[in-house]
């Protein structure tokens, strides 16, 4: 993988000793930065956690999280806001295949099926999350817990969730799609993480510059 030239990655995070790093290319739409910024810091606080969870859940809640916008002159920000991504909206992914625990996001081969991946994985997070009132919220968590666990079967998610994945995505996307909620909350600022500096890439591989933000990181060490 090379950072420059890759059309379907626009950013990915890493961790070199414990500190994390958000790689992205410096050029680029501002919007698009931004919003792969955001979807990227999600990563790097579920990596905070060394815990397995789904990739659905995983790029769910990173698309959740990169569609938070500021309002009121930084007072305050969203919750739930619309993701940027773009739907192509036929066919969807079947559910059962989007939540099976070996489905690969980058093995379905074209672009917008990516997308799809991607855009689905956010209506189901952000449906459990704050869909009806927060109520499928514990749910959810159970559900991670058990796959984390590596306990999970084909009939857990009905069992966790009331329905299977199919039924589930159906009626996100028959009632909720159209009316999906979100949260205007105070931002406070000891809520943010002072640990990130912008640092410019020095090579455009990837391994490279994995080696050279190593190589800095221990530099300031010594
Ligand atoms: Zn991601």
């Amino acid at each position: 993988m090379s950072l420059t030239g890759s059309g379907d990655v626009s950013a990915f995070t890493t961790s070199l000793d414990g500190i994390p790093y958000i790689v992205m290319p410096v050029g680029g739409l501002k919007r698009w930065s931004k919003f792969s910024i955001r979807h990227e810091f999600a990563h790097v606080l579920q990596s905070y956690r060394d815990v397995d969870l789904p990739l659905w859940y995983r790029e769910g809640f990173a698309e959740f999280m990169s569609a938070t916008r500021f309002r009121d002159k930084g007072k305050k920000f969203t919750i739930g806001d619309e993701t940027e991504r773009q739907k192509s909206f036929y066919p969807w992914i079947p559910w059962g295949r989007l939540t099976s625990r070996d489905y690969d996001f980058h093995g379905v081969g074209a672009i917008e099926k990516l997308s799809d991946a991607y855009y689905q994985s956010w209506l189901l997070v952000h449906y459990l999350m704050i869909g009806d009132g927060g109520s499928n919220f514990d749910a959810m968590r159970r559900y991670l817990v058990i796959y984390a666990r590596g306990e999970e079967t084909p009939e857990t998610f009905e069992e966790v969730f009331g329905s299977s994945a199919t039924a589930l995505g159906n009626r996100i996307v028959r009632e909720y799609l159209n009316r999906m909620p979100y949260y205007e909350v105070d931002f406070r600022p000891e809520m943010q993480d002072h640990n990130f500096i912008r640092t410019p890439a020095p090579t455009d591989s990837t391994t490279a510059t994995i080696e050279a933000l190593r190589n800095k990181v221990y530099g300031a060490f010594k």
